[in-house]
């Protein structure tokens, strides 16, 4: 979602004359859209500026920002700490940023951070979502009101928000024309969608006629807003790929209860076996919070025993770590070895899944989205339906393309082919 957020960011700035640069010390402005979901977040905001400081030591200072989640999380605290910062910006106010800049005086610092999701997406769906890539983000619903206890999202993205329908469907149709082939749809709880009884199953069904579109995806869900529209939806979609990632967190009914998850194993368990008879192709992907407080060595052994019946693919893993201001910040952490021999474990079985999945598609032949050419140029980085990364022979020209490959080696992340068709050729 922070992809998505600096580029719209960047979208509006455009409109009172700012360029990107890649060369700092030319910048008029610096602006750091942040992410608080990781360890030490604002700790890596402060280095950050601390880096910019010296850049510019000699040099008149530039207009300093930090928009994104930290910023929304640590507000004023910041602009007490760091009084090189300038401006503070919420994620659900970054559309105010031209009217902030243009009046900005460097006596008086800003802080915004009001949740105003209504007339943020009002004003943005006025500019437009300019792409410049195959695959694009398209923001459909902000915000959590799930509460789980480790979490920050609910406190820094605020309320759940759906986007009003149209709208959403008409930035669709703007990124298709503009060549995009993938969109992803993204929320924080994306599956929770609802604008006047309107689900996402509506909206993948809709964008599902835009022609230019070839792939549907969309992130981030939540078991329990996994409804029977959304199931049934992958009976029929032609353009819904079949990686589903529904984060579980622990195999434990014991864990996703002091978590607060709201669902229990069997619960998830029995969306899985719905989704898998309706679509044998489809696969699941999960996040996994390891040693949180509590976990013994019974739900540790739970959690590696779902990983073995899903088969999870394309996941990821972490050890439990501690976010500020939620509940779960002041519980009791598991030993730090422990903690690590279980993740390693975990992720020993993650990683089987994968090398066996990967092994499964040499010989053959698959449907990849060519998304750019690798560094060297002689190559080109494209994406299976799983959203493994597949690399193979071929040009610029072929970019943007969904392309037949031939899989003929694989290993634990990547899968290596040769291009035998161009799909692209055949739907116009
Ligand atoms: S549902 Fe997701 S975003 Fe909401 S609190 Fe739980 S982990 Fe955070």
């Amino acid at each position: 979602m922070n992809e998505y957020d600096s580029k719209r960011i960047y979208d509006v700035v455009k409109e009172i004359g700012f360029e990107k640069t890649d060369q700092y010390k030319e910048a008029d402005c610096y602006l750091l859209n942040t992410c608080h979901i990781r360890d030490k977040a604002s700790e890596k905001v402060y280095h950050e500026i601390g880096r910019v400081k010296k850049i510019f030591r000699s040099k008149k200072k530039p207009l300093v920002i930090v928009a994104g989640c930290v910023a929304q999380a640590e507000n004023q605290e910041m602009l007490k700490r760091e009084p090189y910062i300038d401006i503070i910006l919420g994620p659900q106010a970054y559309h105010k940023i031209n009217d902030i800049i243009l009046n900005f005086t460097e006596k008086l610092k800003v802080e915004e951070t009001e949740f105003d999701a209504v007339s943020k997406f009002e004003y943005l769906s006025r500019i437009q979502n300019k792409v410049g890539k195959a695959t694009s983000f398209l923001t459909i619903q902000e915000g959590c009101d799930k509460f789980c206890h480790f979490c920050v999202v609910p406190y820094t993205r605020g309320p759940e928000y759906s986007r009003p329908f149209d709208q959403i469907i008409n930035e669709a149709k703007s990124l298709a024309d503009q060549g995009s082939k993938e969109i992803i749809l993204l929320g924080q709880n994306v599956n929770a969608y609802n604008y006047n009884d309107m689900r996402l199953s509506n909206i993948i069904g809709e964008i599902e006629k835009i022609k230019n579109v070839q792939r549907i995806r969309f992130t981030t869900s939540h078991p329990k807003d996994m409804t029977d529209d959304l199931i049934e939806i992958y009976k029929d979609s032609k353009k819904l790929m079949p990686l589903i990632h529904l984060p579980v967190q622990s195999g434990s009914d014991k864990i996703l209860n002091l978590m607060n998850r709201k669902h229990t194993v069997k619960e998830y368990l029995k969306t899985y076996e719905r989704l898998k008879k309706i679509n044998p192709l489809v696969e699941f992907s999960s996040d996994f919070i390891i040693a949180y407080p509590g976990e013994e060595e019974k739900d540790f052994l739970d959690t590696l025993s779902l990983i073995k019946e899903v088969k999870f693919i394309n996941s990821y893993s972490f050890i439990f770590s501690p976010r500020p201001g939620t509940i779960a910040e002041g519980l009791q952490k598991i030993d730090k070895k422990i903690s690590l021999k279980r993740l390693e474990k975990v992720q020993e079985i993650l990683l089987d899944n994968q090398i066996k999945k990967n092994k499964s598609l040499e010989n053959k032949i698959i449907e990849v989205l060519a998304e750019n050419q690798t560094d060297d140029k002689t190559k080109i980085f494209g994406r299976s339906e799983y959203m493994t990364p597949v690399i193979f022979d071929g040009n610029k020209k072929d970019v943007g393309k969904i392309l037949k490959i031939k899989i003929i080696k694989s290993n634990r992340n990547t899968l290596f082919g040769k291009m035998i068709d161009n799909l692209d050729k055949k739907v116009a």
